[in-house]
């Protein structure tokens, strides 16, 4: 099983510059460009050399040979009522992207309480707390978070409701769940007085949601914790799979406008709804591959003034995606020609007349990447999978991981535990029955990662 060093991340993340963005995404697929190819090939060299050194614990059974994490094991589920008490209680509290701050000071608060050092929140509102390992400045530092931010607006009543072990609330489980875990976690940590070999940062991140686009994790890698992660984990969500690569997104809102005028009196004149159907039409025969899975969708449509007038603004949001990042910026480029034939297709219609014009704006763009499916980190969730004796459900999503896993840092998103139905409605409910499953695996992977003393 190859692993990789700390050094060598370290080492490679300092050089990435090196590689332009969609270079040092290692996607098969991307072997279709031959310009890719010598890199890919580096980096498989990369990966092997790296393989004398040994970081990550590969079987987290073994750490339960030490008393302290034994017992921390046993802790975490016999704490599991009061964790998910804390879950409904942080659900509880609104918190729609780009308004986290409320949710943000409940977490602040706690852990400061915890005992966590450097506890902080950041210039965009991400709320981060330290806990420091005792291995040296080459010793691994894993970001451990969960995202604040929910799809539900200010006004949203949050009303708990109890079914036995279901509990019906807006975001429960998305993320409730996960920013639960973090608490439960670093609560369990310093209770326990587990010593770590690496760092892990535990982060309540914001922006993780639709417009979002990943805001607070990026500023993590660009400001805030530049140069310091060597690996992620997000928690987001029920259930008990582990996501290993990154579907990515690009998003548009695009605009058609002209003059307008009287449907009869300025007949003659291009019309941005007229636009809008030809590009709308052209997109529905888009032919994308399935494997690696590749989609498309408008999915708001807006404009006109009234029924008898051409009119002056029409516009619609599309949203791409692929788990392959050269299938993402080959449907990307063959929207923006077909956008651009649509807008000339219109004013030639109606010989320049009143001509009109197309804008097109980046309103989400969320890298795509996947990793080797023998790397550390996802065989560190393997690990703990088998010992919990749960079945290996590894796939796809966009998370955010994302961010992470495009530049080449090891990073998965796992599952918080619980089952979870109905995520971003208003019916989200969220079942607690054997959830100490998903916070005892959570422990482990963390673990896992860092070391222990
Ligand atoms: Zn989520």
């Amino acid at each position: 099983m190859p692993k990789l060093s700390v050094l060598f991340l370290r080492n490679w993340r300092q050089n990435r510059f090196f590689y332009p963005p969609a270079v040092r995404i290692t996607s098969l697929n991307y072997m279709k460009n031959k310009f890719y190819l010598p890199v890919h090939v580096l980096l498989v060299v990369c990966f092997c050399i790296s393989s004398i050194f040994g970081q990550l614990v590969n079987d987290v059974s073994s750490l339960l040979e030490k008393p302290n994490v034994k017992k921390a094991f046993e802790y975490i589920r016999e704490i599991e009522p009061e964790t998910i008490e804390e879950q409904i209680k942080l659900t509880e509290i609104p918190a729609p992207t780009f308004q986290e701050q409320k949710r943000g000071l409940y977490f602040k608060k706690r852990f400061e309480e915890i005992g966590l050092s450097n506890v902080r929140i950041d210039s965009v509102g991400n709320v981060i707390g330290e806990r420091n390992g005792k291995g040296g400045k080459d010793a691994p530092t894993l970001v451990l978070a969960a995202h604040l931010d929910t799809v539900f607006a200010m006004e949203t009543k949050l009303e708990t409701r109890r079914e036995g072990t279901i509990i019906k609330l807006p975001g429960i489980s998305d993320d409730g769940r996960g920013l639960t875990l973090l608490l439960a976690i670093a609560k369990t940590l310093e209770k326990h007085g587990i010593e770590t070999i690496g760092n892990i940062i535990f982060v309540a991140n914001v922006g993780e949601e639709g417009l979002g686009d990943l805001k607070g994790v990026r500023h993590l890698f660009n400001v805030e914790l530049k140069d310091r992660i060597t690996h992620f984990i997000s928690i987001d969500g029920a259930g008990l799979g582990v996501t290993t690569g990154a579907v990515g997104s690009k998003r548009y809102r695009v605009t058609f406008s002209g003059r307008g005028g009287h449907s009869y009196g300025a007949f003659g004149m291009a019309n941005p709804i007229h636009a809008v159907g030809r590009l709308i039409a052209k997109v529905s025969n888009f032919q994308t591959p399935v494997d690696p899975k590749t989609t498309f969708s408008v999915g708001m449509i807006r404009g006109g003034t009234s029924v008898n007038s051409i009119a002056r603004t029409a516009s619609f949001d599309i949203d791409m995606r692929s788990r392959d990042p050269y299938e993402l910026s080959r449907l990307d480029k063959r929207f923006k020609q077909n956008a651009q034939a649509a807008l000339d297709e219109e004013n030639a219609r109606w010989k320049n007349k009143g001509k009109i014009r197309l804008d097109i704006k980046l309103i989400g763009d969320r890298p795509t990447g996947t990793q080797p499916q023998d790397s550390p980190i996802i065989q560190v969730a393997a690990s703990a999978n088998k010992f919990m004796k749960i079945e290996n459900d590894f796939g796809f999503s966009s998370t955010d991981s994302n961010m992470p896993i495009s530049i080449g840092v090891p990073a998965i998103t796992i599952d918080g535990g619980g089952k979870g139905k109905g995520a971003h409605s208003l019916d989200e409910q969220w079942d607690s029955k054997d959830s100490h499953i998903g916070s005892q695996r959570a422990l482990l992977i963390a673990l896992g990662v860092v070391g222990v003393q």
